[in-house]
């Protein structure tokens, strides 16, 4: 089939929090199986692909007021990996793309941005060489480049078990298709500390160092069962939710970071539901009960001074989209 129809596609690429991390012991091959239960959230990159006819290869620009010297602009970037990947599993030798990256998503931040990123990418490209491979195909391929990979091609909520496996199980929303009704978005407010980024691998380095002690399986049972109802009639209720929120990798990155533990706390004392830490860090994911409840927080958090940056969000939303095609 010919790609020549489609010339540019633009897509939204959607951040995630885990609400629910806990880390299994390391293993042989030097990686953590981990359990965690994903949201995509409404803070989104934007991911502009289009052929090239230079046969310069793959060309990657960036903008957006997350763009930053931590974000490569070369075969390192993991929307070109993504490329790369997809070609050679269709065989294809003619991968020149140029990509845009207008990053929203925080670097460096638990969020899940060039994970985003790649999953955008996949999907894009997919459409752009005609390739017609499900989404369960992109997701399987999209774990090889990393463990968020295919929960960004998902969205909305879904448990991940292992190492770069595929999603367990992904918590359906009540009808698809349909809009998620009011009463089952949860609303959030991210603080970015000014401190900066941690890296996954520091943070993972510092749990085993300090062998500090982990979420017992049978919690992590009940506590995942309360996060996977969330789609019932009758959802959880914040404070319930709130219960359940977890994360292994907080108490690390507090000790490498420790204004993290201080930035949970500022949340607590604006009257948050819950402080979380989201991934590795280090950013830190405050409960409101309402979107109400959400602005007056952001003000608040804004106002202790401990944040470059807070956003107010919500989840779960749709995984990677294509929001224009020319
Ligand atoms: P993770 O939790 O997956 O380690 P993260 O959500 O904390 O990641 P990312 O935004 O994915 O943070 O950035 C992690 C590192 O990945 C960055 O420091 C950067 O060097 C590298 N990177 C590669 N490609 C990208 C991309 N497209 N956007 C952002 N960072 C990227």
């Amino acid at each position: 089939m010919s790609d020549q129809l489609t010339k540019e596609l633009v897509l939204r690429a959607p951040a995630k929090l885990n609400i629910y991390l806990q880390v299994g012991a390391l293993r042989s091959d030097g990686y953590h199986d981990i359990t965690t239960v994903y949201q995509a959230i409404n803070l989104h990159d934007e991911v502009h692909i289009s052929s090239s006819h230079s046969n310069q290869g793959i060309t990657i620009t960036i903008s957006g007021s997350e763009a930053s010297d931590d974000v490569p602009t070369d075969e390192r970037n993991l929307a070109v990996k993504a490329v790369k990947l997809l070609a050679s599993f269709v065989g294809r030798t003619n991968h020149c793309v140029e990509i845009h990256l207008v990053k929203n998503i925080p670097s460096q931040a638990g969020l899940g941005g060039g994970s985003a990123d790649a999953a955008a990418v996949l999907v894009g490209c997919n459409e752009l060489w005609n390739l017609a491979l499900s989404s369960k195909e992109l997701m399987t391929l999209g774990a090889r480049l990393g463990e968020d990979v295919p929960f960004h091609i998902h969205g909305m909520m879904a448990i991940g078990v292992g190492h770069r496996e595929p999603l367990t199980d992904a918590l359906a929303a009540p009808s698809s298709g349909d809009s998620i009704p009011r009463s089952h978005i949860w609303h959030w407010v991210l603080g970015i500390p000014f401190a900066g980024g941690l890296s996954t691998k520091e943070v993972f380095g510092k749990l085993d160092e300090l062998a500090c002690g982990r979420n017992p399986a049978d919690y992590t049972a009940a506590q995942i069962k309360c996060l996977a109802t969330t789609w019932a009639s009758e959802p959880p209720s914040g404070a319930e939710i709130a219960k359940n929120l977890y994360n292994d990798l907080e108490a690390p990155a507090v000790a490498l970071l420790p204004v993290i533990g201080e930035c949970l706390k500022a949340g607590l004392a604006a009257g948050a539901l819950a402080s979380l830490m989201t991934g590795s860090g280090s950013t830190c994911a405050f409960l409101a009960m309402d979107g109400g409840h959400a602005e007056r927080l952001n003000v608040e958090l804004k106002a202790t001074g401990l944040f470059r940056r807070v956003i107010v969000t919500a989840g779960p939303v749709e995984g990677v989209s294509i929001v224009r095609q020319e």
